[in-house]
């Protein structure tokens, strides 16, 4: 099975991925996550993604499609992808791998969430360095202040969660990733969600989707 979570930024489609990934044993796919890693680490594409990232601009789409390709191994049970694809060339690019090993997508989950939330959302986000885990003030805290429940890193604010970025970053959604609700509607694979929900809420029907696409 292969899923798409669609959604803006702070839409909260990372923190529904890890939960549905692990419920479904997909293997979880964040562009996001890898990309910060590899920024961490100091590899060649990392070096070459930084100054995109710390802008909110996208980087470009063929590191982007060289990187998925590497880990585009088959899964078990599948993948879910969270963060990719972000435009109508990288879904292309997506649906022509997925065609040489015999594949396709069976569903894309579009997360719905206005832009005055998503606003509040990132401006009150906190993640950590170390397993990623998300974090939100004043709704979903640690239960220590500052520190990660699951691995007791100390908690950072994302360089590109400041408004400036964030005001980029929704726009940057809106130019070059929303076509891909029309890309995928028109292949009826696109099941929208309404993301400003109690999080337990839209986990339920995001679950409920999944067991649709299974059938
Ligand atoms: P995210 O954690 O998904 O919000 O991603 C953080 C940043 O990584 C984005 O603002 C982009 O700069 C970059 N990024 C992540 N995924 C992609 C992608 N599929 N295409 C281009 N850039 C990406």
């Amino acid at each position: 099975m292969l899923i798409i979570m669609l959604g803006p930024p702070g839409s909260g489609k990372g923190t529904q991925a890890v939960r549905l990934a692990d419920k479904k044993g997909l293997a979880h796919l964040s562009t996001g996550d890898l990309l910060r890693n590899a920024v961490k680490e100091g590899t060649e594409l990392g070096l070459k993604a930084k100054t995109y990232m710390e802008a909110g601009n996208l980087v470009p789409d063929d590191l982007i499609l060289g990187m998925i390709r590497e880990r585009l191994q088959v899964s078990e049970n599948g993948f879910l992808f969270d963060g990719f694809p972000r435009t109508i060339p990288q879904a292309e690019g997506l649906d022509a791998m997925l065609g040489e090993i015999g594949s396709k997508v069976d569903m894309v989950m579009d997360l719905e969430v206005s832009d005055e939330e998503v606003i509040k959302r990132l401006s009150g986000r906190f993640s950590c360095p170390k397993c990623q885990a998300i974090y939100n003030y004043p709704n979903m805290l640690p239960k220590k202040e500052g520190i990660c429940d699951k691995c007791g890193a100390e908690l950072q604010k994302r360089k590109d969660d400041t408004e400036e970025v964030v005001t980029n970053r929704l726009e940057v959604y809106k130019k070059q990733t929303q076509p891909l609700q029309d890309y995928y509607r028109n292949q009826s694979l696109l099941k929208g969600v309404d993301g400003e929900r109690e999080i337990g809420m839209i986990l339920s029907d995001l679950l409920a989707l999944l067991d649709s696409a299974a059938d």
